[in-house]
């Protein structure tokens, strides 16, 4: 969500008066950064995951479930515990979220270099829902906390425990169906960031998804609530608030380089593989209550927290500042910057002029573009050089798939780090478990065996695109590289290979074979995620979007007019609870055997 510091948001008026100002402390604190740790050699091989995870209520006799808006509480709970544990490896960070039904959940060490921590991430990510969930059932046995990538019918009729208020005069949004008593009170930025990004659009959000047509639906679909509304498009699901965007759920994996250089080449080769990952990971099919034609979150985020006035909208090139990642960042791969995002000029010569090389100053410029559009009061003016705070939070506020993370000013310890954003979050601890450890084994691998996976930003945004499509997984091709040669491959050569190009998880195999120091528990772990990434790719396994719309389409009460009811969500949840906490196999979503590995990890 961002840079989380105490202290008084800023107006957007106010902000707007010091935007010069603040671009200045900004790119001056971005100079100090990079001369400060560009030389930095041989940090560690550091890396850890985020998960959001979402609480829900069930009310078993009406046969419902709603987002139970309980974080604020929760969180003060979750630290006061955590400071207790004395065993480092066993405590969990917990930040806050923009939605109070969502918390977010961070291995308070990060991971380390040795291969046996790929055997820690799953029971570390248990660990996170068992600590929430035991607070919960001290209160009552109907509360749980589960990883939805995106509640089926949020924004849709009374979703929330406790019941609120909805309509326009509930919503600094003029939100229908997206109150702000859903967002975090516990964080006085997340309403900052809601009632400025308003500002700046100057208008509502405005988010079209289309809706999957069934038998029954009618033609044209016409939502009744926005049926005013000129921003809604026919056969189109709306949401009409950056709240619908923040209350999804994802992973995210953060991988630090040994140095400077290194983070831009691993950044370089994780780009191409964002829309093969969101892919594999989706998980959204239902938004609103209705069956979509979309398959993942990302598009859907990225028009709602869309701040561009209607004049930026209009310029070509200029995306939601939530949006694919935009240039390479090394000079090597420039011929492959083929979209021409707009740049700050003056931020990106000053950065040319002091060392820094010219397509990351132009990585930089791109990022200088966007306005700050939350500020703390307290920190506007710095009061002496020791932090990075306005560079730091405009960095934060800008959400593409990847993140170059400099090091923090103020933190000696922290290297230059990347973050992989795209991925939808999974149902269950070992799908996510088992996507986290595949991206960081293809860090290695990437390393390892020198390969090259760049192709054009162009293709890589249709990719993008494509990931999105109902059953994409199974469906689409992507351009991909290998060689010398791009060429459109299916999910499944990408990933199992063809005759041409050995395969993502047959890479990931040889890595791991050759590594003399994986010991045989960690080997059988990391293989199951391998099998899970394999046959999800090769379609013998579903996704969870595919599991999830197969779900409601063959629910008893499923009228094949693309609504899902609250029975039917109620079952759905229910099931995804079962589900995720081991109550009920789904060999649909994982291969079978998991029983033995599941047991391998009691502790
Ligand atoms: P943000 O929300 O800005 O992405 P978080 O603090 O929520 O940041 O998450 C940071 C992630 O980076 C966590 O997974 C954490 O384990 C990981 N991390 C923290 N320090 C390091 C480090 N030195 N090297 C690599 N990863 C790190
Ligand atoms: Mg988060
Ligand atoms: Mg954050
Ligand atoms: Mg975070
Ligand atoms: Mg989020
Ligand atoms: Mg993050």
């Amino acid at each position: 969500m961002g840079l989380l510091s105490e202290g008084r948001p800023l107006k957007w008026t106010e902000i707007k008066d010091a935007l010069k100002q603040i671009r200045t402390y900004g790119v001056d604190q971005l100079i100090q950064v990079y001369h400060k740790c560009k030389n930095r050699q041989r940090d560690a091989f550091t890396w850890g995951d985020e998960v959001e995870l979402t609480l829900v209520r069930f009310d078993h006799e009406n046969k419902k479930v709603q987002l139970l808006l309980k974080a604020h509480k929760l969180l003060p709970a979750l630290r006061k515990l955590n400071e207790e544990i004395q065993d480092e490896a066993c405590r969990i960070a917990w930040h806050p979220e923009a939605c109070d039904f969502v918390v977010e959940g961070v291995p308070f060490q990060p991971y380390g270099f040795l291969p046996s921590h790929f055997n820690t991430v799953e029971a570390n990510m248990r660990l996170r829902r068992e600590q929430v969930q035991k607070l919960l059932a001290e209160q009552s046995d109907c509360d749980f906390i589960l990883n939805i990538a995106a509640f089926p019918r949020y924004g849709q009729g009374a979703y929330t425990h406790p019941a609120v208020e909805y309509g326009p005069p509930h919503s600094a949004e003029e939100s229908l169906c997206f109150p702000d008593s859903l967002l975090s009170p516990i964080h006085p930025r997340t309403k900052s960031l809601s009632e400025n990004t308003h500002e700046r659009r100057q208008g509502k959000a405005s988010v079209n998804i289309p809706i999957f047509k069934d038998s029954s639906t009618p033609s044209p679909f016409r939502d009744d609530l926005f049926k005013d509304d000129p921003n809604v498009k026919d056969d189109h699901i709306h949401l009409d608030s950056t709240a619908a965007g923040w209350g999804c759920c994802c992973l995210q994996v953060t991988f630090q380089a040994e140095s400077f250089e290194g983070s831009l080449h691993l950044y370089d080769q994780l780009l191409p593989l964002c829309p093969i990952m969101l892919c594999l990971s989706a998980a959204c099919p239902i938004w609103r209550g209705y069956l979509s034609d979309v398959d993942c979150r990302w598009n859907i985020i990225s028009a709602a927290a869309d701040d561009r006035t209607a004049v930026e909208r209009q310029q070509e090139n200029m995306l939601s500042r939530y949006g694919p990642t935009p240039f390479y960042l090394t000079d090597e791969k420039k011929h492959l910057n083929d979209l021409d995002f707009p740049v700050c000029d003056e931020v990106v010569q000053k950065l040319i002029s002091q060392g820094i090389p010219e397509t990351l100053s132009h990585h930089f410029g791109h990022l200088f573009v966007r306005d700050p559009l939350v500020i703390i009061e307290e920190f506007l003016h710095p009061k002496d050089d020791s932090n990075s705070y306005h560079f730091e939070n405009l960095n934060s506020l800008v959400w593409n798939t990847l993140r170059l993370k400099p090091p923090p000013l103020d933190d000696d310890l922290m290297g230059w780090r990347v973050e992989f954003r795209p991925m939808d979050i999974q149902m269950t601890d070992f799908g996510n478990a088992a996507l986290t450890v595949f991206v960081a084994l293809m860090t290695r691998v990437i390393l390892t065996y020198n390969l090259d996976f760049a192709i054009p930003i162009s293709q890589v945004n249709e990719n993008m695109n494509r990931a999105h499509h109902r059953d994409s997984a199974r469906q689409k091709k992507f351009y991909f590289r290998f060689g010398n040669e791009i060429s459109e491959m299916c999910m499944n050569e990408i990933i199992n290979g063809n005759n041409n190009f050995p395969g993502l998880v047959p890479l990931a195999r040889q890595y791991v074979g050759e590594r003399e120091d994986i010991d045989a528990d960690t080997r059988f772990t990391v293989e199951q995620y391998l099998l899970l990434v394999s046959k999800r790719a090769a379609g013998t396994l579903m996704t969870n979007a595919s599991w999830i719309r197969q779900f409601v389409l063959s629910h008893p009460s499923y009228k094949q007019d693309s609504i899902v009811t609250e029975e039917i969500q109620y079952d759905l949840v229910r099931k995804m609870e079962q589900i995720s906490n081991g109550h009920e196999d789904c060999p649909q979503i994982r291969q079978p055997n998991m029983e033995t590995h599941t047991d391998l990890h009691a502790e």
